[in-house]
């Protein structure tokens, strides 16, 4: 078997570029060929969504496909190669069918005993997943895997900062590491923490521990974004705690605050060799963030649709972005709401363009028509009919987007002054270039409007002014009148006067 201290490497620096320099000084230990193997899930769940996330709404990726994939290249980078297994990845939904679920789950656990002995395991998650009929489901994933793989090898999981970590979750991994950006502007580098952490553990025999606190308060990503306080604040000092001697990472989350589960909390989760200081960062952080409590704040000005739709039309600026935050996909929203449109159609909006609506049956019906061809449409609640009401329109045919299967359609219509995508799958309108594929320059239209909550990177810049409409959906943004508030544990906002002392938990595979 090949020997090597892989970390001493020539190319240490830039692999490690943001590893702790106090734990690469101590680097030079005898080291072998390790077998990691990488795999997971990654879905963000509803439970207030009527729809169900099945096989075909997730993409599965294995093997080569998998090896081979932009998302996973960093992990050529690394001098022990990362076997591949299955990363399945679906867009923000309903709860997941119990039989897709265990379908995914059957096939990883049997790629992992294939591939047993494995010294280290990579999983990549999102942490916010919700199967039908089963509670903490990352939970369940992280006990089925320990069980596959036995005690001694280190699994390292990174997780979005919207997720919910649970103590099964803590007491079945080694290494934790999330997101410390909202919007995701650090999604490879979370992961490069996580694998960094795996082989540094690997090579130097350790075992980590993790310290967990929980933190009673929930909000929604709209209100804790990291670009604006308390959110700025909070993250802004997790690179600087990440150098405290004996610390591998510190991470805060959020958590989902749409998911009626009792491990949805926020929480700060640090990961390292020296107990007692990831215990006392993380009782630090906690009651940091539990102080900032009634600072979160909406980043955007919020008001009704109608609200939001006159004071963009009365803008002496323009383009305004009109986000339809209760119903965006990127947050586990439907996505197939027509209440915006039909509120534009109401007040005679001009020069708008709204992407998009999900809606197969209308896209089909104008790839049937043709570019050119004026028909008479039935859009929205086509996905959840109990949901919200369709708006039936007489609309014009102005571009259909070439597609190799009816699933890729995107058409877009003029209805009166509306410029209006309409797709056959539930997909976001985030970046620039879902429109200019479409023939459209959103910076052109008096008012932009996508389903959407904090504005992602590539449309921030440009809205004059961004307006946050509290519109209705399966993610809606009142979250103290959600309908089905049983099993969350007391938190703020939902319980105003809680008292909170902050304790952390350390994790039962802690070698201490
Ligand atoms: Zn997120």
């Amino acid at each position: 078997m090949q020997r090597r201290s892989f970390l001493k490497s020539a190319t240490a620096a830039t692999i490690f570029g943001s590893f702790p320099r106090h734990i690469l000084a101590g680097i030079g230990a005898k080291g072998k060929q390790q077998r990691i193997a990488f795999g997971g899930i990654g879905i963000e769940c509803s439970t207030y969504s009527r729809i169900r996330t099945r096989t075909e709404d997730f993409e599965i990726l294995k093997g080569d496909a998998l090896a081979s994939s932009e998302r996973f290249a960093f992990l050529k980078k690394y001098p022990v190669p990362f076997i591949p297994t299955i990363v399945a990845e679906a867009e923000p939904g309903g709860p997941v069918e119990k039989a897709t679920y265990d379908a995914i789950k059957d096939e990883f656990l049997a790629e992992l005993q294939a591939l047993l002995p494995l010294d280290g395991l990579y999983l990549p998650m999102h942490g916010a997943m919700f199967v039908e009929g089963m509670q903490d489901a990352e939970g369940d994933w992280m006990e089925a895997v320990r069980k596959v793989v036995g005690p001694d090898c280190l699994l390292s999981a990174s997780y979005d900062l919207h997720g919910n970590v649970s103590h099964r979750v803590i007491d079945n991994i080694d290494m934790f590491s999330a997101f410390r950006t909202a919007p995701h502007i650090d999604k490879e580098e979370t992961m490069q923490r996580a694998c960094n952490m795996l082989l540094y553990c690997l090579d130097q025999h350790i075992r980590p521990s993790l310290a967990w606190a929980p933190i009673p308060v929930l909000m929604p990503g709209e209100r804790s974004s990291t670009q604006w306080q308390p959110g700025k604040r909070l993250w802004a000092q997790l690179a600087k705690l990440n150098e405290s001697p004996g610390i591998l990472d510190v991470s805060l989350l959020v958590g989902y605050v749409w998911a009626d589960e009792p491990r949805s909390t926020a929480c700060a989760v640090v990961t390292g060799i020296a107990p007692d200081t990831e215990k006392k960062i993380a009782v630090d952080l906690a009651q940091q963030y539990w102080d900032a409590r009634r600072e979160f704040q909406f980043g955007a000005e919020t008001g009704t649709i109608d609200e939001c739709i006159e004071r963009a039309m009365k803008a002496a600026t323009h383009p305004a972005i009109l986000a339809d935050s209760g119903d965006n996909p990127t947050g586990g929203g439907t996505g197939d709401r027509a209440e915006v449109l039909e509120e534009l159609l109401r007040y005679k909006a001009q020069s708008v363009v709204f992407a998009g609506i999900i809606d197969r049956p209308a896209t089909d019906e104008c790839y049937k028509a043709g570019v050119g061809a004026a028909l008479p449409l039935s859009i929205g609640a086509t996905l959840d009919p109990l949901g919200s009401k369709p708006v039936h329109v007489n609309a014009k045919v102005i571009f259909l987007l070439p597609a190799s299967t009816p699933r890729l359609r995107e058409a877009v219509v003029q209805i009166e002054g509306v410029t209006l995508v309409l797709a056959a799958r539930r997909r976001p309108y985030h970046d620039i270039a879902d429109f200019s594929r479409l023939g459209l320059q959103p910076a052109s239209f008096k008012m932009i409007v996508v389903k959407s909550g904090y504005l992602s990177p590539e449309l921030a810049p440009l809205a004059n002014p961004s307006l946050l409409a509290l519109s209705d959906g399966a993610i809606n943004q009142d979250i103290v009148h959600l309908p089905k508030n049983r099993l969350r544990k007391p938190s703020y906002p939902f319980v105003e006067d809680l008292t909170y002392t902050p304790r952390a938990i350390t994790s039962a595979r802690s070698p201490a």
